[in-house]
């Protein structure tokens, strides 16, 4: 070794690893996405490259390296091939020795157009970094820089990532982590930029259809207004709302600086479905502090190789979900009225679910990833959502503190203090601790209540809560009673498939699976749109003949039909409500 060699070595070993990656798509409608990434001043013989195999936000293993494909490793100094060899699903190893500077290629196939996933066609390309990039283990903290490459010069890039002035459509992120929380968008889009607060914001919209970009801008302001006044300022520089038109999808995934929404393109004019796309948006937007920043222990720091438990979503979810009902109340995008019966409709969805009696709202914040997003054909039957019972537990949290203080306190009070001693600082809060804070604020022992309602099932006690603010909850039954069945019955190519089939029902009892192709009830042909009819001819108690295909051996079932439940519940104002009642409720709902 001379002197020189020795010198520029002993210099390289201090010199920082960089790691730079290149995103082209040169042919969009291959929907392959071809990432370069380059790692310079490498000094080890294995360079690990792991692939999350989830995404914060949405709690299921999606396997993101499955879309992988053509890795290759080489040195870059003089483009030889290196080996290498996958030691897990989701695990690339480079053999390294001697190799300072090594280039990686592999493409990864993008047709899945969600929130949560990749999408390159012919108009444009969506990435989140889960999906397409790897991390290098004990590096996660580093910066990283990536340069976009769109295929055609009139595809604009839209993301919140810091962009590099001197270099075209090139970006830092601060760390792995910055990189997995700030989707990217390439193409053809239209994009408003807007103030709120003197904070720049943006609107990209991707997709033909029939949003009023206009209108969608004024009514995010006055969203971003209220919940900027909720927790006391914006905790962002910049924010970018990038919204995807699409034929029938629905999602958001919240981020700290963004939010990806996935809309039905046609759905803006009907009142009701704009009126659900601005609870989107309160929703996702209401999330950069509650989960993104104010996060479960579970979730401080992201395990990107496999499940991140917490007992806690109900509050990450659920409260986020009683506040997107909330907040276009207060932003004045619909009235009181509609407010309630956003409430009455979630109410009502809850009380039909009969498994709310089975599912504890802990578990089922537990169990998110086995059980919410895999949902199958028995899921009503042993789990209840976390979104849905985690608002209704929030409703009720809000109604206890209001009526306790006089309205002085309330929910509202809850976050701002998580938001305080958590979110500002982004440390983790436990079960305990949260329930500390709800009870600080609340100035009273909350055991019972957090025991009952998020760690058994103990029905709700809603009239007790509602009560004080001149409501009620208002059972509706049917015209005409139909004895119940208790399936759920769908046509699909011209068969009547039972969709559902409600555990301990008759039809459950009789040996009814869902699946089965239901033929005809005492020996006449019945159809989904004919069965609710065809009920009404029998009372409760009769037995009936049911026809069914199960597994496709012909079979005639006696099943005895019982009364049916209410159908729908409805919140409903007490009569002769007194004065306090009254002003109870407008403290609540304005
Ligand atoms: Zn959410």
């Amino acid at each position: 070794m001379t002197e020189t060699t020795a010198i520029r070595q002993s210099f390289t070993t201090k010199t920082k690893t960089e790691i730079f990656y290149q995103v082209a798509m040169p042919q969009p409608n291959s929907h392959l996405f071809e990432v370069t990434l380059k790692v310079s001043n490498w000094q080890q013989e294995k360079l690990d490259l792991k692939m999350p195999v989830w995404t914060p936000g949405s709690y299921l293993v999606r396997e993101y390296a499955k879309n992988v494909q053509d890795f290759v490793a080489e040195n870059s100094s003089n483009r030889k091939p290196l080996s290498s060899q996958k030691t897990s699903k989701n695990h690339w190893q480079v053999d390294t020795k001697n190799c300072p500077n090594i280039t990686v290629k592999y493409r990864v196939f993008a047709n899945e157009l969600t929130v949560r996933t990749n999408h390159l066609d012919a108009t444009h390309g969506y990435f989140n970094g889960a999906a397409l990039f790897f991390f290098i283990p004990g590096l996660e903290e580093q910066a990283i820089k990536i340069k976009i490459v769109p295929p055609q010069p009139d595809w604009q890039v839209i993301t919140t990532l810091d962009a590099l002035n001197n270099e075209e459509n090139t970006f830092i992120a601060k760390d792995f982590d910055t990189l997995v929380d700030t989707p990217v968008e390439i193409g053809i889009h239209q994009l408003y930029e807007f103030k709120v607060l003197d904070k720049p914001h943006q609107l990209a919209i991707w997709g033909e259809g029939n949003a009023d970009a206009k209108q969608i801008i004024a009514d995010t302001q006055k969203i971003i207004e209220v919940e900027a006044d909720l927790y006391g300022g914006l905790p962002y520089d910049k924010y970018l709302f990038l919204l995807h038109l699409s034929g029938s999808g629905y999602g958001g995934l919240e981020h700290k600086d963004s939010c990806s929404l996935n809309y039905p393109r046609f759905g803006f004019k009907n009142k009701d479905k704009y009126n659900r796309f601005m609870q989107l948006v309160a929703h996702e937007f209401f999330h950069l502090w509650n989960v993104k920043r104010i996060r479960p222990l579970a979730l401080e720091k992201f395990d990107y190789e496999r499940e991140n438990y917490t007992t806690s979503h109900w509050f990450s979810e659920g409260t986020t979900s009683y506040y997107d009902i909330l907040i276009p109340l207060r932003a004045k995008i619909y009235n009181r009225k509609t407010c309630l019966e956003n409430f009455s409709k979630d109410l009502t969805k809850y009380l039909n679910i009969p498994g709310r009696n089975i599912q504890p709202l802990a578990e089922s914040s537990f169990d998110a990833w086995i059980k919410l997003y895999r949902r199958d054909a028995n899921s009503d039957n042993n789990q209840i959502s976390y979104y849905l019972k985690g608002e209704l537990v929030s409703l009720l949290l809000d109604l206890l503190i209001r009526a306790k203080h006089n309205n002085k306190r309330s929910l509202d009070d809850v976050m701002v203090r998580m938001w305080e001693e958590f979110g500002r600082k982004e440390i983790g809060f436990s079960p305990e601790q949260l329930q500390a804070v709800i009870e600080s604020v609340a100035a009273e022992d909350l055991s019972d209540f957090f025991y009952k309602y998020i760690y058994t099932t103990a029905e709700l006690p809603f009239d007790a809560y509602l009560e004080p603010f001149g409501l009620k909850l208002k059972a509706t039954a049917q015209e005409e009673p139909v004895p119940n069945l208790g399936i759920k019955v769908q046509s699909e190519n011209s068969q009547e498939v039972i969709k559902f089939v409600e555990a301990n029902s008759p039809s459950a009892i009789a040996g009814i699976d869902p699946g089965d192709i239901l033929l005809a009830i005492n020996g006449f042909r019945v159809t989904s749109e004919s069965l609710s009819d065809r009920l009404k001819d029998y009372q409760v108690g009769d037995t009936i003949r049911v026809t069914v295909f199960h597994q496709d051996e012909l079979k005639t079932l006696s099943v005895r039909l019982e009364a049916s439940q209410p159908s729908s519940y409805e919140l409903v104002s007490i009569e002769n409500a007194s004065s306090t009642q009254q002003q109870n409720l407008s403290a609540w709902l304005g």
